[in-house]
């Protein structure tokens, strides 16, 4: 490669960001281009819909954003973020039955999205090297089977276009990535084949002044039961800065929790217990009730493609979106970029170079995948494309074992150490071939099945809950 390198990276969200600092470091400039006029600060916008719900950054995903900038797990707790350990901070109520609170192995960071994504952005636009384009649109993506040579943008202000010359072209657009129809006339991607498993979940989301006292006050998750043949109910209490609660609800189809806030309190109710029902009763609402349903599982094979254009890069949501009740893609997406900076360290910016670094987050995006759509495809209803034999025939005997693991994991704490370590996205699912894990997993549970949510005295006497009596 010869004379100034330029990227030109595809919206500007977590995962464009993130790719926009690892490039940074590798070429001369880089230009992300967004559609949104981006604000100042922790704001919501039109373009990030998603920001109004519950976000959980695991923390094998925080690790890798402090990988690429690491400043943002700092940035995050100094501006109010929560940062909770797990199990020990969290009240989990799963389809198998109440976790114990075993001492922390992993942890969530409690911070609103519009937060995570103002760290993050901040950051990635200090990098030197790194512009911004924003308030503009993508139409276009330019090359031909050989390659990408650039991308074309339109302004949103006047509607003018112009063509920005790049050695890559990264397409960090999220879910709604359009880059079939932008390289069409090109033909500069592949056929691909893509899966959808869609529960038809629909989310609901309210933000509410947490009660004082709450400060260290646990993460309450109730996840419904995937076993049962009738529509999952889903409800999630989240720290965040500002002394505030989110609370997502989420139902998967016939269960959809409405906007109304007479049902969304109803909705409360109908889970499969009533702490956070009787929870909120402490606390104040402050926001409207917000609403989604953009929430399938949807992946492209890209590392299936028998060819693969030099200078093109997909990842974030356009790679692979999940299920959001995991709390998967802002790992993902960060495990992405850190891949993205690993192939650039390995092989520079040379012929391959974006082959390799797709096939490397095509398999990122595996593990989380597969975790989501093997409990998915159990709902009623479920509506999926896959030809994937681990949701097929192998579904039964693989579903046998995830029981097995998640049941001990309640009562056992090496188990529940690998579990919390893969679902946090700290260690790969092969976790579970450990030796150690293999034995702990003969051993069975070590402890007693949980009646109730496990909630210290201290917790209940610094909100004022007393459970059991704040609904009657
Ligand atoms: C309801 C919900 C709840 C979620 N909860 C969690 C959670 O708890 N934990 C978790 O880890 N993940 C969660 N997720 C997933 C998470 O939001 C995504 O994985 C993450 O946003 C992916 O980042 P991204 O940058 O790929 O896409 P996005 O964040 O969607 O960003 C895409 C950007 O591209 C811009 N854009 C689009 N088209 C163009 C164009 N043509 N030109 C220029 N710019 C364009 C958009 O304006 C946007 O800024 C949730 C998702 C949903 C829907």
């Amino acid at each position: 490669m010869t004379g100034s390198t330029h990227a030109v990276v595809v919206g500007g969200g977590l995962a464009g960001m993130l790719a926009a600092a690892v490039l940074a470091r590798h070429l001369d400039g880089v230009t992300v281009v967004e559609r949104d006029r981006l604000p100042g600060g922790p704001e919501l916008r039109k373009g990030l819909p998603q920001a109004r719900h519950a976000h959980i950054l695991w923390s094998g995903g925080a690790r890798a954003m402090d990988s690429v900038l690491p400043e943002t797990t700092g940035r995050l707790l100094a501006a109010g973020a929560h940062h909770v350990g797990v199990p020990q901070r969290m009240v989990t109520l799963t389809a198998l039955g109440w976790q114990h609170r075993f001492p922390a192995t992993e942890y969530i960071i409690g911070a609103s999205r519009a937060l995570i994504d103002w760290v993050i952005r901040d950051q990635a636009l200090a990098e030197p090297g790194v512009t911004l384009l924003d308030d503009a649109e993508v139409v276009e993506v330019c090359g031909g089977p050989g390659g990408v040579t650039g991308a074309r943008v339109r302004r949103r202000d006047d509607g003018t276009t112009a063509l920005l010359a790049a050695d890559l072209v990264v397409d960090a657009t999220g879910r709604g990535s359009r880059l079939k129809s932008w390289t069409a006339g090109t033909g500069a991607l592949p056929a691909v084949e893509e899966e959808i498993v869609d529960t038809g979940l629909g989310y609901a989301t309210r933000v509410y002044q947490a009660p004082a006292g709450a400060g260290d006050f646990p993460i309450v998750a109730l996840y419904a039961d995937y076993r049962r043949p009738v529509p999952g109910r889903n409800g999630l209490l989240l720290p965040i800065e500002g002394d505030r609660w989110i609370v997502t609800l989420s139902g998967t189809r016939g269960a959809s929790p409405a906007t109304d806030e007479g049902e969304f309190d109803a909705f409360v109710r109908s889970l499969r217990h009533p702490v956070i029902a009787e929870l909120l009763t402490l606390a104040e609402p402050i926001s409207p009730v917000y609403r989604t349903r953009s929430t399938a599982n949807r992946r492209t094979h890209y590392e299936r493609a028998g060819s693969w254009p030099e200078g093109l890069i997909v990842l974030g949501d356009a790679l692979a979106s999940f299920n959001p009740v995991y709390g998967h893609g802002m790992c993902a997406a960060a495990h992405c970029a850190a891949a993205l900076d690993a192939a650039l360290r390995r092989d520079g910016l040379r012929p391959g170079l974006a082959w390799s670094a797709q096939r490397a987050m095509c398999a990122i995006v595996d593990d989380p995948w597969i975790l989501a759509t093997s409990q998915d495809i159990y709902y009623p209803d479920c509506y999926a494309t896959t030809t994937d034999p681990r949701l097929t025939h192998e579904a039964a005997m693989r579903r046998q074992f995830a029981e097995l693991v998640t049941g001990i994991a309640l009562r056992e704490p090496v188990v529940n150490a690998a579990l919390s370590a893969v679902t946090a996205t700290s260690a790969p699912a092969t976790r579970f071939e450990d030796e150690e894990i293999v034995s702990a997993i003969r051993r069975g549970p070590q402890l007693p099945p949980l009646e109730d949510p496990p909630l210290t005295s201290e917790e209940l006497s610094a909100v004022g809950y007393e459970p059991g009596r704040a609904l009657k």
